[in-house]
C-alpha cells in the first residue's frame, strides 16, 4: 500500500542515519522527497538511490540553522514537485559535556541547529503546508526531550525539550488549518551519533537502561515518521511518539 502516493516530503539531515532511512521510507511509500543536508556527497547519494529505485527525489545543500536557506529549500519542493505535504525536521547535533565545560558558543550552536531550525522550518513551510490537504509535520525530538539522562549536553536536552513543546504549540496554532504536527522521540538508535559509544562501557550502560536490550534501528524510527506522515494518523496531532525500546516506560 502506497500511503504517501502523490505527496511531497522534505527531510532535513537526510544524508545519514535516521534522516536517510526516513527519506527512503517515505519514497518507498510513494512520496517525492527533497533530501537536504550539509553533507553534499552523502545526501546526493540518498536522492540518487531513491531515483534508482524509480522514485522522485532531489538533494539540496541546506544548513537548517541558516534562516535564509529555508526559503530556498521549501521553494525547491514546490518548484520541482508541485507543493509540500510533509516536513520532517530531523537534522540535529548531539554534543557532550557538563554544564561547567560547555561554552556559550557551543550551547548556542546546538540550540540553533537542533531547536531553532525546527521553528525556522515550520515558519518557512507554513504557506506551502496550508495549501496541502494532507499536511503533516514531524519533528524529531528525543527521549532526552522528555526526561533527563546521561551522556549528552545541557544544550541538547534543552533543545529537544523545546522541540517537544514547540510541536504542541504549532499543533494547536495550526489545528484549524488541518496541518498536523507531532514529535517522534527516539531512544538510543544505531547511527553515527552513537559511533563513539560502540564497544565501550557507555554502550553497555545504554543497553542496561533499554528494556528491549538492544539499540534501535534507524528504519524503526523511519516507520514511526511514515505513520505520522500518512492519513493513518489523520486524527493525531500534538502527540509524541516514543521509539525507545521501552526506555521511558
Ligand atoms: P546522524 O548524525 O547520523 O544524522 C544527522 C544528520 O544531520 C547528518 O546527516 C548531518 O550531516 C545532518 N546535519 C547536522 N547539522 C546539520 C545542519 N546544520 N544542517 C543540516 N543538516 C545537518 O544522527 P541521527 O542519529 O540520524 O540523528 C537524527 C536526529 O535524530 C537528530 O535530530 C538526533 O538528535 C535525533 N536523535 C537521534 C538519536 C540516536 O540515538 N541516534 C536519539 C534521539 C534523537
Amino acid at each position: 500500500m502506497l500511503r504517501l502516493r502523490d505527496r511531497v516530503a522534505l527531510v532535513t539531515g537526510g544524508a545519514g542515519g535516521i534522516g536517510r532511512q526516513t527519506a527512503l521510507r517515505l519514497a518507498a511509500e510513494g512520496a517525492a522527497v527533497v533530501v537536504t543536508d550539509i553533507q553534499d556527497e552523502a545526501g546526493a547519494a540518498v536522492a540518487a538511490e531513491i531515483r534508482d529505485d524509480g522514485g522522485r527525489s532531489l538533494f539540496l545543500h541546506h544548513d537548517v540553522a541558516d534562516e535564509a536557506a529555508w526559503a530556498a529549500a521549501v521553494r525547491s519542493a514546490v518548484d520541482e514537485f508541485g507543493g509540500l505535504d510533509i516536513l520532517v525536521n530531523n537534522a540535529g547535533i548531539a554534543d557532550h559535556g557538563t554544564i561547567e565545560d560547555t561554552t556559550a558558543e557551543s550551547y548556542e550552536r546546538t540550540i540553533a541547529v537542533t531547536q531553532t531550525s525546527v521553528f525556522l522550518g515550520m515558519r518557512a513551510a507554513a504557506e506551502a503546508l496550508r495549501a496541502s490537504e494532507h499536511a503533516s509535520v514531524i519533528n524529531i525530538s528525543s527521549i532526552f526531550g522528555a526526561s533527563g539522562g546521561f551522556g549528552t549536553s545541557p544544550a541538547y536536552h534543552a533543545a529537544k525539550g523545546a522541540v517537544r513543546l514547540l510541536t504542541k504549540n504549532a499543533a494547536l496554532q495550526w489545528a484549524d488549518t488541518g496541518i498536523r504536527v507531532n514529535s517522534v522521540h527516539p531512544g538510543f538508535i544505531d547511527t553515527a551519533i552513537l559511533a563513539g559509544a560502540r564497544g565501550t562501557d557507555r554502550e553497555a550502560a545504554i543497553l542496561a537502561v533499554t528494556p528491549l536490550g538492544r539499540l534501535g534501528r534507524p528504519a524503526e524510527v523511519a516507520a514511526a515518521v511514515a505513520y505520522l506522515a500518512s492519513d493513518d494518523a489523520s486524527f493525531t496531532t500534538g502527540s509524541e511518539l516514543y521509539v525507545d525500546g521501552g526506555y521511558l516506560a
